[in-house]
């Protein structure tokens, strides 16, 4: 282990207390210092798959990278599972930062050997400047912290921390007292994404994806304005409103189409609120649906997160004849151990994996290895993210039983998407 590599086991306190002497030197010397956190992505999955050692054994290897990328007198210190810490002392500026995070993403892009298999880790980074940004250790690491939950939720390599606190605030505000106003004049809307079954590939249902028409800002994608109408609540009006909404469009279905499938997205915190399964059930009685060709997609983390009351609101969901969905399996999952309890009828493997499974062998193993998941258990598993007709075949050789992704067809409104069930003709592959 080089000097450089002060910590290899997630260790908190000792990064404040090295922090906070590294701050005090800056200050002494009037010069500037960075705080880098490294988040790696699929950490995760990576440790369901290969388990704890395996994943210690990666970690140790990552941190061999960053100190190929960094400078002597830069150190390293592990912060979490799959999260580490770099102080850069006495840097010229914040481009300086900048530079040192490019050097890193581009050390990882070469691919880790991990028990055999080779495996691609991508990162993302959040960067704070001492005294730019904060004056104390505690401050400089949650503004480097913020920057990197920037980071991963607008999907860009890396950040650097900005003080627009405020402006995200009045912007959230906004978008809240607008969400309201679309409630009440009907500007939410649903769009349809086909679902094919991989034998034969007849059309075997869709899923219902909100879409919100807003006169101010076009058409807005769910993942705007989902996560703000979690947070004000707004999301359970939202819900009730999507599953009579799509429930009313499915109603001529079976008599025009025949027996196909409609899934609704169920957001995490509407697991534990008392009143789904009632909704759930008096909503299908009012659109004469039939619970069997219900799915309800429930995300992994949801599932994972509060077991016990998802768990149950689940299994009564299926009681009553209800599929149940795992949705964006493969990124949510702490252990297996949870897994054989999960009352689940299908796995839907995360686009993130799929996409990239014909150029990543680790995100071919993964696929693989959630396929077989759902054999063993007697799941129904489905891909979404299909953007090939290679990666439907590749689907189909692994006996996945549905897809759905662009190369089927994008999200379509409601009437397009009858067009669409009209003038289908299955795939040949
Ligand atoms: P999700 O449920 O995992 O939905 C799949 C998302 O992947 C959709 O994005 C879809 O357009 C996109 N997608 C499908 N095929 C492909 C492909 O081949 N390539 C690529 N790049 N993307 C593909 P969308 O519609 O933007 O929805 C994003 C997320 O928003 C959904 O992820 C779901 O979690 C949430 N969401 C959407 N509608 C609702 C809803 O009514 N209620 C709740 N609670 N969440 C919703
Ligand atoms: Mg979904
Ligand atoms: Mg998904």
């Amino acid at each position: 282990m080089t000097d450089k590599i002060l910590s290899l086991r997630p260790n908190r306190p000792s990064l404040m207390r090295h922090l906070g002497s590294y701050i005090r030197r800056a200050r002494s010397n009037s010069s500037e210092l960075a705080l880098l956190v490294i988040q790696f992505k699929r950490g995760q999955e990576l440790g369901a798959l290969f388990g704890y050692r395996s994943i210690e054994a990666l970690m140790e290897q990552l941190a061999n990278r960053l100190a190929f990328a960094c400078r002597e007198q830069d150190r390293i210190m592990r912060i979490g599972d799959h999260e580490y810490a770099v102080i850069l002392p006495e840097i010229m500026n914040q481009g300086h930062s900048i530079l040192a995070a490019n050097k890193i993403l581009r050390e990882l892009t070469t691919p880790f050997e991990l028990d055999k298999h080779v495996v691609s880790m991508g990162a993302n980074i959040g960067l704070a400047v001492y005294p730019g940004h904060a004056d104390e250790p505690d401050a400089l690491l949650q503004h480097a912290e913020l920057a990197l939950s920037d980071a991963i939720r607008s999907g860009a390599p890396y950040l650097m921390y900005k003080d627009d606190t405020q402006e995200n605030l009045t912007g959230a505000w906004d978008l809240e007292s607008e969400l309201d106003t679309a409630l009440d004049n009907g500007e939410l809307e649903i769009f349809y994404q086909p679902k094919i079954n991989l034998r034969g590939g007849l059309l075997a249902g869709a899923e219902a994806l909100l879409r919100w028409r807003s006169p101010k800002r076009g058409i807005v994608p769910p993942n705007i304005f989902i996560p703000v109408a979690t947070r004000t609540g707004q999301i359970k009006e939202l819900t009730w409103a999507a599953i009579n909404m799509a429930l009313q469009h499915a109603a001529d279905w079976p008599t025009r189409f025949g027996p196909l499938t409609l899934a609704i997205n169920i957001a995490p915190s509407l697991l534990e609120d008392e009143t789904l399964v009632r909704r759930v059930g008096d909503a299908m009685s009012l659109w004469s649906a039939k619970p069997s060709r219900l799915i309800l997609e429930i995300t992994e983390a949801a599932m994972m997160d509060n077991t016990d009351i998802s768990f149950e609101t689940v299994r009564e969901l299926k009681n009553r004849g209800v599929m149940v969905s795992i949705d964006d399996f493969g990124t949510g999952y702490s252990s297996l151990a949870n897994f054989k309890n999960i009352p689940a009828s299908e796995l839907k493997i995360d686009k993130s994996f799929v996409m990239n499974m014909l150029t990543s062998k680790a995100d071919a193993n993964i696929v693989r290895a959630i396929i077989g998941l759902a054999q063993s258990f007697e799941l129904q598993v489905a891909a979404e993210g299909v953007e090939s007709m290679e990666i439907l075949r590749a689907l189909a050789a692994l006996q996945c039983n549905y897809a759905q992704g662009y190369y089927i067809s994008q999200p379509i409104p409601a009437a397009t998407f009858v067009q669409f069930i009209n003038e289908y003709v299955p795939p040949v592959f």
